[in-house]
């Protein structure tokens, strides 16, 4: 599943070949993904300028004169610049083609992604409404984590996985942020001292920050067909390394199902 990382490369890497750009059409293959592309959607693009590529937690945002594309890669999506002759394949569902003859071309075989036009603020969308703060941005700190945390009993990793608490921060980067900050994705989120959490605010950003600069090498394949986004090769501290060797002490890493996800801890280093 993409994660912010690879959305937030997806948007630098498309994001050049878009703005200033004019819309001269859209072209819905299959409008049946997590919502309906509305059937109207080609005829209220047409034409349009695109002024910037956005983004808000996992949500891509191109953005126009008087309205925005809100779009998700779900489970399995991505977005390409194709060569302007490249026939679609299969599973390509949707095509914004430029004044330039660029197109942008939305893949997605699993259909949970979408492709959604408002003309309202996009920060009042139902979709992006109820989203906590970019982890990125200076408003998540210490602070704001702790006193979100304040009374609650659940495990501080399914705490952090909560979007309305902080958004983008997925299974893995949160696995990996967790391990850097010595603490056990098991705690209870009220039961963490401001200063543990100041740690860990660091550890998100810092994990977020490099998985994004390992994606900017990898932009030139967003401009074909062949390249994959797939998970950028930062390697992973903790995460997926059941029945091996934590890399800091060499103690056996373990596992569990936590909020239906796997979790992966040293239960020497993390408290
Ligand atoms: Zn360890």
């Amino acid at each position: 599943m993409p994660e912010l990382p690879e959305v937030e490369t997806t948007r630098r890497g498309i994001s050049p070949h878009l703005v200033g750009q004019t819309i001269r059409a859209a072209i819905i293959r299959e409008p049946r993904l997590r919502w309906p592309v509305p059937a109207d959607l080609p005829e209220k693009l047409e034409g349009r300028l695109i002024r910037d590529v956005g983004r808000r937690g996992k949500y891509i945002l191109i953005g126009t004169e008087g309205g925005t594309l809100i779009v998700h890669l779900g489970m399995s999506g991505s977005l390409r610049i194709p060569d302007p002759d490249t026939p679609p394949r299969k599973h390509d569902h949707f095509d914004l083609v430029l004044a330039s003859g660029t197109r942008l071309r939305f893949h997605d075989p699993r259909r949970f992604g979408c492709v959604v036009w408002t003309e309202a603020d996009p920060a009042t969308h139902p979709l992006l409404a109820e989203l906590g703060p970019e982890p990125l941005n200076e408003h998540f700190d210490a602070p704001y984590l702790h006193g979100k945390a304040r009374s609650r009993s659940a495990p501080v990793k399914s705490f952090i996985m909560d979007s309305r608490i902080v958004v983008g921060v997925g299974n893995i980067y949160t696995n990996e942020a967790l391990f850097r900050a010595g603490i056990d994705p098991r705690r209870q989120a009220g039961r963490i001292a401001l200063v543990r959490y100041e740690k860990l605010v660091a550890s998100i950003r810092a994990v977020l920050a490099e998985a994004i600069e390992q994606g900017g090498t990898t932009l030139r394949d967003f401009v074909n067909e062949n390249g994959r986004p797939g998970y950028f090769q930062q390697t992973l501290q903790i995460y997926g390394r059941s029945g091996e060797l934590c890399r800091r002490c060499g103690g056996p890493v373990r596992t569990e199902r936590l909020g239906q996800r796997s979790t992966y801890w040293c239960p020497k280093c993390q408290h």
